[in-house]
């Protein structure tokens, strides 16, 4: 499988890359998102034969056409079982019913408790593999609002030839996704607390891929969802669930919290590769770019607002930009004109007939705080369920969306509830205990250096103590 970039022209673009150097290399050098050159297939009869499979086993038989010959099938089981036997529930991702047609396919199993350990398990094993036999040094650096630090941290923490600098906005995500990254003190992890926000953080982070100061010394890679593995490994949860239900032989629908548009892309990737799903439903909060954009076609930027369910607060999703290049048939040069407009204007119209593509397949509802306060306590009282405030963003779109009573909905739960146990307390009256996996995390001493906003101090720090490509 060969990859190239969302904004390649076609004349003069660099040589596709393969499954290793796209996952090393994280945002394309034109500013793009790799994708695959074509989607892969499975048949109805390699469906089937997934029922009753392992998590493992159906990430080796989901996974393989995108890696191609990088790796063996046996490396690739073997990583696959390394990464999931991490997890605390021995169905990696079980699935568990609410009522007659309403399902929970419980992510947060992972070391750090959200769906983020799903990709990044596997991802650091990657990087670990793929480094050893270029000989080469690599310096990730990330901005998070929580999830994603803290479960890349655990997942390159003490690998050999990484070095990991996550930046959070210094007082503005919760104690336990702090406490997650800064008391993980091996010494190739490099926490920043910088002031401002979550934006600030990325735009210093964007600047740095920019930098020629930066990358011709430092082979600089990416953790967030613009990095191709990622997506991958997360293909693979839509077929286990789906085949738990009866795919190939009956259709199956997903309601997918949505921030990044990372999540719920992958998603649509399992239904271009022939898994029967019904419908897609993208949820966002009350920072509804996705659900104006998939209603009405306005992809336009608003500013953000803070919500429960931070890890969707986010005006700019990343990922949508891999939809619009399907849309476009694939035309890498509509792609980037379009895409530059948007950098300049912060404004997008869809047009009819790309949103009547995406119709067939998507649908979207907006979640304001008081459906999602209602969606938990209603699965606390109805199921016995206590869900985390994403997770009830994704059910209570469930609930609205219009998909036949026969057909079962799957609703994606991104984020265990005491992850953000202060949210889940104000609307359901209960404080959701941290399971016993975490440890003495709130005993442990933490290490984070504290950075002004300022972009020349970041990269003071960040060059001074990242180890050269070459050593
Ligand atoms: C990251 C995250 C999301 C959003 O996922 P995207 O891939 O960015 O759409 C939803 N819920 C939780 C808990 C998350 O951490």
């Amino acid at each position: 499988m060969e990859y190239i970039s969302t904004r390649a022209s076609g004349s003069g673009d660099a040589e596709p890359l393969n499954f290793e150097q796209v996952t090393l290399a994280g945002l394309a050098g034109d500013g793009g998102l790799y994708v695959p050159t074509h989607w892969p297939k499975l048949t109805s009869a390699e469906i089937a034969d997934m029922a009753g499979l392992p998590y493992s086993e159906i990430a080796v038989r989901v996974m393989r056409p995108f890696i191609g010959d990088v790796l063996t099938e046996d490396e690739l089981r073997d990583l696959c079982e390394q990464a999931y036997g991490r997890f605390a529930h021995k169905a990696v991702t079980p699935l568990v019913q609410l009522d007659g047609q309403h399902w929970l396919l419980e992510l947060f199993h992972g070391p750090t408790l959200a769906f983020k350990d799903v990709a990044l398990q596997l991802l650091g094993l990657l990087f670990e593999t793929f480094l050893a036999r270029q000989d080469k040094h690599l310096t990730v650096v990330g901005a998070t609002s929580g999830d994603t630090g803290s479960a890349a941290i655990d997942a390159l923490a003490g690998r050999e030839k990484v070095d990991i600098f996550m930046l959070h906005p210094d007082g503005r995500i919760s104690d336990v996704q702090r406490r997650q990254m800064t008391t993980v003190l091996a010494p190739n992890v490099h926490n920043i607390a910088m002031d401002g926000s979550f934006d600030d953080a990325q735009a210093m982070v964007k600047r740095m891929f920019a930098d020629p100061e930066v990358t011709d010394r430092f082979a600089i890679s990416a953790v967030n969802s613009i990095n191709w593995a990622r997506l991958m490994a997360q293909i693979v949860y839509y077929f286990y669930a789906a085949s738990q239900l009866g795919a190939p032989h009956r259709k199956v629908a997903f309601s997918v919290p949505t921030g990044n548009f990372g999540d719920v892309f992958a998603g649509y990737v399992a239904a271009q590769m022939g898994l029967p799903i019904e419908r897609l439903i993208v949820a966002t909060n009350v920072n509804d770019i996705l659900h104006r954009a998939l209603s009405n076609g306005d992809y336009s930027a608003g500013t953000v607002t803070a919500t429960a369910a931070p890890s969707m607060d986010i005006q700019i999703s990343s990922n949508f930009e891999r939809l619009l290049f399907d849309l476009e048939g694939r035309d890498g040069a509509k792609t980037a004109a379009r895409m530059k407009a948007f950098e300049e204007t912060r404004d997008m119209q869809i047009a009819p007939e790309m949103l009547a593509k995406a119709a067939s397949i998507f649908s979207s509802e907006r979640v304001d705080a008081e459906s999602m306060a209602l969606a938990m306590s209603q699965a606390q009282e109805a199921a016995g369920q206590v869900i985390d405030p994403h997770t009830a963003i994704g059910l209570s779109a469930a609930r609205s969306a219009d998909v036949d009573p026969s057909v079962p909905i799957v609703t994606l739960a991104t984020a265990h509830p005491a992850k953000f146990r202060d949210a889940v307390e104000r609307a359901t009256g209960s404080r959701p205990a941290l399971p016993r996996r975490i440890g003495d995390l709130f005993d442990r001493e933490e290490a984070c250096d504290k950075l002004p906003g300022d972009y020349d101090a970041v990269k003071a720090f960040v060059t001074s103590r990242a180890t050269p490509a070459n050593g």
